[in-house]
This record gives C-alpha cells, structure tokens and sequence, in this order.
C-alpha cells in the first residue's frame, strides 16, 4: 500500500505521514473486505484517502448509482451526510456508514422540508427541481432531483414554463442563463411575492456552498496575471460572474475529465482545495494551481482514522423514515431516468 501511494502521491504528501495512512488504509481495505463492504470516495476527500481504500470515486452522482448497484452489505460513505442519505435512499436493505457525524453541508441545511411546503403553497402546481446537495425530507417534498452535471437536462426534461430550483442560489443563476429563464428570489423579499415579477420563468432559494461562493472575479484575474496560460474550471455552484469569467464550468467529474483531456500544461480548479491535489495526482505532467485558503469543513471532517473506526464500531449508521424515504427515492429515480 506505502508503495502505491508513494507513486501517486510523494509530490503531495509528506513521506512520514504517508507511511502513517498507508498503515491505516492497509488495516480498512483488510476489515472492508472481512465485513462485505465497499468504500464510496467523492472527488473532495483528502488525497491519501481518495487514493487507497475506496471502491468507487466519483461525485454525487456517479456515486449515487454505485450504492444503487452495489451487492455488498455495508456501504461506507466518504462525503458529507446528504450524499450518504442518497446511498439509504437508493439502497435501504443496506448498511450505510458515514465515517464522521461532523460531515454536514452549509448548502443542504440552507433550506427545510418545511420550507419546500411553503414555497409549492405559494407557487401551486409549479414543479420543484431539488439538487441532490440537501437532505431526505428535502428530495421528498420535490418532484425530481438534480446534479450540476444533469441540472439543465432535467430542467428542460419537464414540461412547464415555470419550475421552482432550490436551494443554491448560484446553481440555479447558472441553470437560469443557460435555459433562458428569468429568475426570481421571492425568499430574498417575502412581501414583494407574485406582485412585481410576474413573468418568472424559475423560482430560486438563496442558498449557498460556503467553499464556492468564496470564489471571485477579482481571483481570476489575479491568477490570470501571473500565469497567463493558465486554465481555470469553475462548479456551477460559483457565481455566474465567477463562471463566466472562466474557461470551463462543469461539475467535479466534468473537471477532471476536461483536464485529462485538454493538452494545456497549467490548470486551476475553483472548487475543493483536495480534488486540486487528486487530479495532480492522476495526471503528474500537468501543473495544478490551488486556492486553499477555501477549503469545505465538512468534507474535511472525514479521516483515515475516522473511516477504520466507522468499520470497526458500524458507526455512524444513517436513518431515514421509511415514508421520507419512499418519497425522496422517487424524486432521485426520476433524475436517474435522465442521465
Ligand atoms: S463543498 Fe459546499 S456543497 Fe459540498 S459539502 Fe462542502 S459546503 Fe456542502
């Protein structure tokens, strides 16, 4: 294991702190394969995990299917609670582990199912488009569920004029300019709903991924500066100002593959600091920038340590209600019908 990791990653990681991983990923990989797990690693999580124990990496959605698909027992999910409630969702005879009950998500805890009730009260029969970033009882108030690689196909897979697109607020600014649609904030000013922008087209919710909407214009053009020939991706969770001014905008797997494609030599990816640091090292002739001053808490809450714990201990196992749940799996089947 030391020696696998060192060739991926002796550019990135200290060699002390690499031996001290590579014992620990030895010890998970042996216990995942004792007790029938599988390991699931979003493109966020620190580069000596995302690049020892798990089965599958991917972002959300990708690794949505994988938990729908997987004959293992256990599934343990290295990402942030949202991503490991989808696993439930889609899987609900399986165990699913999250390895830290810390790994939260300022995006997903921005709105409420409660929330939802009032907006489809106050736009009646408007569909509600959820992004898969928000928790069971949210994607079981909503009609159909999203990704930022599928946000606009299924905006434009339903049959209506008007959908309401909750809850990051940049998401759906993107989604809004690529469709074509004028969209309103009601949530910004309550009493002014319905009566001053009538001709809406999308309804949006002012939330935000606290790591993306750090990103500025001012940032890119002082990268810019410096490295002239640098090519910058952006998520569609920055600001439409920040995509524009961009060369690239997809989601974290549409990144990785436009980097592995693209013959550029210097690239700077506004997201997680981490997936800077896993794509450098899956492609070591390209030269990766990073902003690490803005990294995600909650991403970065899942450890090594915590992930052999989770399997020793079956710890932290996720539940949800089954009528929630029978909700929200119709919401993320729709999507998955979609692409
Ligand atoms: S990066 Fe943003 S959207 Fe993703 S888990 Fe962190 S806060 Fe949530």
């Amino acid at each position: 294991m030391y020696e696998k990791m060192k060739g991926l990653l002796a550019n990135t990681v200290p060699d002390f702190e690499l031996r001290l991983k590579a014992d620990l990923a030895a010890r998970i990989n042996q216990l995942k394969r004792e007790k029938n797990a599988v390991i699931l690693g979003h493109n966020y999580m620190e580069p000596a995990l995302f690049h020892s124990i798990p089965d599958y990496i991917g972002d959300s959605l990708e690794l949505s299917r994988k938990a729908a698909q997987t004959d293992k027992e256990i599934i343990v999910f290295c990402g942030v609670k949202f991503m490991a409630e989808t696993a439930k969702i889609l899987s609900p005879q399986k165990k699913v582990l999250l390895p830290s009950e810390k790994a939260g998500c300022s995006l997903a805890a921005s709105i409420s199912a409660a929330d939802v009730r009032e907006l489809k009260q106050k736009f009646p029969g408007v569909p509600v488009v959820t992004y898969i970033n928000t928790y069971a009882d949210v994607k079981a108030e909503s009609d159909i569920c999203c990704t930022s690689s599928n946000a606009v196909a299924v905006v434009e897979s339903l049959d209506s004029e008007s959908v309401i697109f909750i809850p990051d607020e940049y998401l759906a600014r993107n989604v809004a300019r690529e469709t074509g649609r004028h969209i309103i904030f009601p949530t910004f000013d309550p009493t002014k709903v319905g009566d001053t922008e009538l001709d809406y087209q999308m309804i949006g919710w002012p939330g935000r991924c606290e790591v993306h909407e750090k990103f500025t214009v001012e940032d890119i053009s002082n990268v810019r500066k410096q490295f002239p020939d640098v090519v910058i991706l952006a998520h569609p969770e920055c600001s439409p100002e920040v995509v524009e001014a961009a060369d690239f905008s997809g989601s974290t797997t549409a990144m990785i593959r436009y980097v592995e494609r693209t013959k550029a030599p210097r690239y700077l990816l506004l997201t997680e600091c981490a997936m800077g640091d896993n794509v450098a090292a899956a492609n070591p002739e390209k030269e990766m920038l990073r902003l690490c001053s803005v990294r995600c808490p909650h991403m970065n809450q899942i450890t090594l340590e915590d992930t052999l714990a989770s399997l020793e201990r079956d710890q932290y196992v996720i539940e949800i209600d089954e009528e929630i749940r029978k909700h929200a799996l119709r919401s993320v089947e729709r999507m998955l019908t979609i692409g």
